[in-house]
């Protein structure tokens, strides 16, 4: 370092043990900066284990999936090799009716009767309307790519029946435990049809598909996100990470309903009286991944007949998808299910389904997340679009926030006393 005239301070002078402690200094703040780094990644780490474990998990299965395919495991095998998967969607599944009806009842009351009827108005309108633009979008997508060229006489149908025998009973009997999204993905890969059935109008319509619901899930619902809330949309998903992969893995939007839960109220702070009262709906009757699916899939199914839909016909689609995906129960494949529906409305054979369905495990995973997906921002624009009626509402109970503020006292007052005293455990509060 130089003077201001460009030379260097004289040894032991006043200049250089000035300069000296500026260099002592900047190296701490260095050395300080580096450490809190550390350990703000290795808190992150530690917050985030569980969500990083899921996605090792899913990514784990894949790989596990794909390198034992070359064993040609029969179909009793891939059934047991998935057993520890069947187990954790049984163990979800499990909770989900207990946990809709308790979560409506202590949802409605905490909420006066305009409040929640307010409430319900804004979570239905939200519904119908992302459900028609996701069945706009399938619509639109499979029009401009049309997968469908061609005739369906050299393309793959798929549908098989298997005896059931003692061991299944005997797994039925364990189904209560817990267990891992790695073997339900890995059972899925070795279960799959080979890769070379599936030719090139069924590759087509899987990629149409994916870009229908990666258009919904990733510019149109985190856009109306901010657009209502002004709120980053990607901080609000990051936070639900688990809830996706776990939809991902079960295909099913009921049996990951815990874990949405457990991602709005615990991560991304979502007022538990508007959790409670909008996603057990939504769960059951808001699914826009489905809807899209519906509707892109019942023309790409007239494309391979050569079947031209006129203008009505469309609108028929629109109407009877929007409302086979509310039908939709969420549980895996129940969008082939209520596809029937749709068909018979323009009278497309039913038959067709089974040209789909060697693609169909997959895409109901794809379509489960942005089902998910699309609950959850529901969820956080009801919240944003209520807070007045709810901040009324904690204003009239006094310390409505219950749960929360009866909490947070005691810990500030502990706290006070003491700093390092530890936050008393929020769980206890239930
Ligand atoms: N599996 C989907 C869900 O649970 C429903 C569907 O088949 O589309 O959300």
């Amino acid at each position: 370092m130089t003077k201001g005239n460009g030379e260097d301070p004289k040894p032991g002078s006043r200049m250089e043990r000035i300069q000296q402690g500026v260099r002592k200094r900047t190296l701490l703040a260095k050395k300080k900066v580096q450490s809190i780094t550390k350990d703000d990644v290795k808190s992150y780490l530690m917050r985030n284990a569980f969500v990083l474990f899921t996605v090792v998990a899913v990514i784990l299965g894949v790989i596990l999936g794909f390198s034992l395919r070359s064993y040609k495991m029969s179909y009793r095998e891939v059934k047991y090799f998935s057993f520890p998967g069947e187990l954790l969607m049984r163990m979800l599944q499990m909770l989900v009716l207990p946990l809709i009806v308790s979560s409506l009842v202590t949802g409605i009351a905490a909420l006066d009767s305009k409040a929640s009827g307010k409430m319900g108005v804004r979570a239905v309108v939200y519904y119908m309307s992302t459900t028609i633009i996701a069945v706009l979008i399938g619509i639109i997508i499979v029009v401009i790519i049309h997968p469908g060229k061609g005739t369906k006489e050299n393309m793959h149908r798929e549908g098989k029946i298997v005896q059931v025998t003692a061991a299944d009973a005997f797994l039925d009997l364990i189904r209560y435990a817990p267990l891992g999204i790695l073997f339900l993905i890995a059972g899925k890969i070795v279960e799959m049809e080979d890769m070379g059935v599936i030719g090139g109008q069924l590759a087509m319509y899987t990629v149409t598909v994916i870009i229908g619901l990666l258009i919904h899930a990733v510019i149109v619902l985190p856009l109306l996100y901010f657009m209502i809330t002004r709120k980053n949309p990607w901080i609000f998903i990051g936070g639900l990470i688990q809830a996706l992969v776990t939809a991902l893995g079960t295909s099913s939007s009921s049996a990951t309903l815990p874990v949405t839960f457990k991602c709005l109220e615990e991560i991304n702070g979502v007022d538990k009286r508007v959790t409670r009262f909008v996603l057990p709906v939504g769960a059951t009757i808001n699914m826009d991944g489905t809807a899209l699916y519906e509707a892109l899939a019942a023309i790409f199914i007239a494309q391979v007949n050569n079947f031209d839909l006129n203008f009505g016909q469309i609108i028929t689609i629109s109407i009877t998808a929007t409302a086979a995906s509310i039908g939709a129960a969420g549980i895996p494949q129940a969008g082939l299910v209520t596809m029937v529906i749709v068909l018979t409305s323009v009278g497309l054979p039913t038959d067709d389904i089974t040209l789909i369905i060697a693609v169909d495990w997959f895409l109901d995973r794809l379509r489960t997340t942005t089902n998910v997906l699309g609950d959850s921002i529901g969820a956080g624009i009801v919240e944003h679009l209520s807070r007045h009626e709810l901040k009324n509402r904690d204003a009239e109970m006094g310390n409505s926030v219950i749960e929360e503020n009866e909490m947070k006292k005691p810990y500030q007052l502990i706290s006070q006393e003491n700093e390092n005293e530890k936050p008393i455990d929020s769980e206890t509060k239930m």
